[in-house]
């Protein structure tokens, strides 16, 4: 079979989507820039994204005609800059076909989502004895909250089992499940190989055991279509600068009754109705996880990002980065040596691969030299890679700004990594 019919039967029998990158980088500033002397192929995407000039733009416009501190002011630019805060949020809240705005806390990031959730709702819920359960693929950000937490508790952090391949085993996870299990959280996506995980089944079964579903959404919700309702997950988590938008913003969504039911993660500002020295009550939904000013133009950056992703549209995104993958896997498998890790059924965005006798940080600085920028490394999932008999892999990670010629870029760079160490 050719390569391009194996793509096209990847994108689902479909002719190829048509999608134009080629325009679309146009709005990617950095894309036409060159590292040693050779123009940029940026495939370090699960790391962080490039943003597009409409995110750089309504960020530096804010500073420029918004700015203020938002929530507490009379004047005309503190009700402007809540309202663009504001409106961020219900941006947030479309993207994640969420019931409520005031399910939307703005934090972050992804990992300060799950601190928040292991601390304001772990603390509260857990006692010893307890379960909580992550799989084997998790990013170290929805560990080790828990297993602080579990040791604060005396509660056990249970392991969902994956295959060679980096297939979650569902019957394990099903025996795993009990009566003493509080808490199910999860990668939706897999950032280091790449594995979209069965997040409705997932959460059914957690659920079936009376136990919450925490969802780590930061590989998934820049490639995939989220919809926290169909999904029925407790909780889900993003960070903004994955999904074309600036650091230091990131989302958490809660069901209602939860949020509600929870502590404040942080005292301070913003998050109180009154205070006296008796007694504080707390602000309603979302400011009483919001403690302090927040990220403002962090915020409007995330909108700008969503209405940008509306505009390419997420699908037609996610159809074209999964027939770059496609055409990658095919491509580098046809390089003697080279592995790939993580061969799931379903993946998304993400090759991981290592090369016979090569050190990955070596296949990295190689592939730097020739402008190709990936990731190596355990790519904060330790325990991930020791469970495949692995300390690194080198990691190409796309977006929808990335093309073939890229791929062919990689391809090329991994061809003179061999050279090199011949
Ligand atoms: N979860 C996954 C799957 C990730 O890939 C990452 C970042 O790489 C995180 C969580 C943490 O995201 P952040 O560092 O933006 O909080």
């Amino acid at each position: 079979m050719s390569a391009t019919a194996i793509i096209r039967g990847r994108a689902g029998g479909e002719a190829e989507t048509g999608f134009d990158a080629q325009s679309i980088r146009a709005d990617f500033p950095i894309l036409l820039s060159e590292v040693h002397g050779k123009s940029l192929v940026y495939l370090d995407n699960a790391a962080t994204t490039q943003k597009p000039r409409q995110v750089i733009d309504a960020i530096s416009g804010y500073y420029l005609q918004t700015n203020a501190n938002i929530h507490r002011g009379v004047h005309l630019l503190s009700e402007r800059a809540t309202q663009a805060y504001e409106q961020a949020r219900v941006k947030v809240q479309r993207l994640l076909h969420a019931a409520d705005a005031r399910e939307i806390v703005f934090v972050r990031g992804a990992t300060e989502g799950l601190n928040l959730v292991a601390s304001a709702y772990g603390r509260k819920v857990l006692r010893e004895g307890d379960e909580v359960l992550v799989t084997a693929m998790e990013h170290h950000s929805n560990i080790v909250p828990w297993q602080l937490l579990c040791e604060e508790k005396g509660a056990k952090l249970r392991v969902i089992p994956m295959s060679d391949g980096g297939e979650l085993d569902l019957q394990a996870y099903e025996r795993l499940l009990g009566p003493r299990t509080r808490i199910v959280s999860f990668v939706h996506v897999s950032n280091a190989l790449g594995t979209v995980n069965p997040a409705r089944r997932l959460v059914e079964l957690a659920h079936q055991a009376g136990a919450i579903a925490v969802v780590d959404g930061a590989q998934s919700a820049p490639h995939l279509t989220v919809d926290v309702q169909a999904l029925d997950a407790d909780f889900f988590v993003f960070s903004g600068h994955k999904l074309y938008g600036p650091t230091g913003i990131g989302v958490l969504w809660g069901k209602r009754a939860l949020l509600e039911a929870m502590p404040p993660y942080q005292g301070g500002g913003d998050m109180i109705r009154s205070v006296t020295w008796e007694k504080t009550l707390f602000n309603e939904l979302p400011y009483k996880f919001e403690a302090g000013t927040p990220d403002i133009a962090g915020a409007v950056g995330l909108g700008a990002a969503i209405d940008y992703l509306d505009r390419v549209g997420l699908e037609r995104a996610a159809r074209w980065e999964s027939e770059l993958l496609g055409y990658a896997t095919l491509r580098l498998r046809e390089i003697e040596g080279l592995k790939v890790v993580g061969t799931a059924r379903e993946k998304a965005g993400v090759l991981s691969f290592v090369l016979e006798g090569i050190h990955p940080h070596d296949i990295g600085t190689v592939l730097d030299q020739e402008g190709v920028a990936i990731r190596t490394g355990h790519h904060c999932a330790q325990p991930a890679l020791e469970r495949l008999g692995l300390v690194a892999t080198a990691r190409a990670s796309f977006a929808f700004y990335n093309t073939r010629e890229d791929v062919d870029r990689l391809a090329a760079g991994l061809a003179r990594v061999k050279e090199v160490f011949a």
